[in-house]
């Protein structure tokens, strides 16, 4: 099966800090002969942050469901969310109820590896956290894919790398390859990759029009590893 660049799971909106309504991003995608997308706008726990998804989740849910509903003979469109990792509470009870109270068909997590935080920094463990997200994983216990978005391997030291890469064997969290981030060209990254055990996505973390479906170089990667197998949804692209 040869993968077409029609595909791209992670675009944001102005549900959160995108400029392009989702109907924008939709249109926009069928114009370019895109077939499947996934929006995935920013959530956390922190109040002020994102405060217009964290009101109105349900009608963020609603409005993707129903544009996928009506360009459903063009292209497929999933909802999402990308998860800031970096409050303590990102993963407590209250969250995981809000996280699960629709039925998102992915999760994204982002700043594992991301140093900077405005929480302690003892919560930073990416170890910790991916421990966290793992239990989440299992909560949901079923084959939603639940993984980390362009994880900044160049924040980590070789040995807590490999660390790392451990830990994720033992989930079955994926990892983004990211257009927006030159992370995973760095030569640790691809021993991410290499590992065959880890699920793979691909997405351009659009936040602009021009950027939705530039996937080129991810998906050359996702190749060059004979990685494709390893991608989410893969039985949905065509
Ligand atoms: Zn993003």
């Amino acid at each position: 099966m040869v993968l077409k660049p029609n595909f791209d799971f992670h675009i944001h909106t102005k549900w959160s800090d995108g400029i392009c309504t989702c109907r924008e991003v939709a249109e926009y995608a069928v114009s370019k002969g895109m077939r499947l997308i996934g929006i995935a706008d920013h959530f956390s726990m922190d109040p002020e942050k994102n405060p217009k998804i964290a009101r109105r989740l349900p009608d963020y849910y609603e409005e993707i469901r129903a544009l996928d509903e009506e360009f459903r003979s063009q292209i497929r469109i999933k909802v999402a969310l990308e998860v800031d990792a970096r409050t303590y509470d990102f993963l407590s009870d209250k969250s995981i109820e809000t996280l699960t109270s629709h039925n998102f068909d992915y999760y994204l997590f982002e700043y594992i590896t991301d140093p900077y935080s405005y929480y302690p920094i003892e919560t930073r463990d990416p170890i910790l956290i991916i421990s966290k997200i793992k239990k989440f994983k299992e909560i949901l216990s079923d084959s939603r894919p639940v993984g980390i978005a362009h994880m900044e391997v160049r924040y980590l030291k070789d040995e807590k790398l490999e660390k790392v890469i451990e830990k994720l064997l033992e989930t079955q969290l994926f990892v983004e390859l990211n257009t927006s981030k030159d992370n995973y060209k760095h030569e640790k990254f691809q021993r991410i990759i290499e590992e065959k055990d880890i699920k793979l996505s691909i997405g351009s973390d659009a936040h602009i029009q021009t950027r939705i479906g530039d996937i080129e170089y991810p998906l050359n990667l996702l190749k060059r590893y004979n990685a494709t197998n390893r991608l989410i949804f893969l039985n949905e692209l065509k």
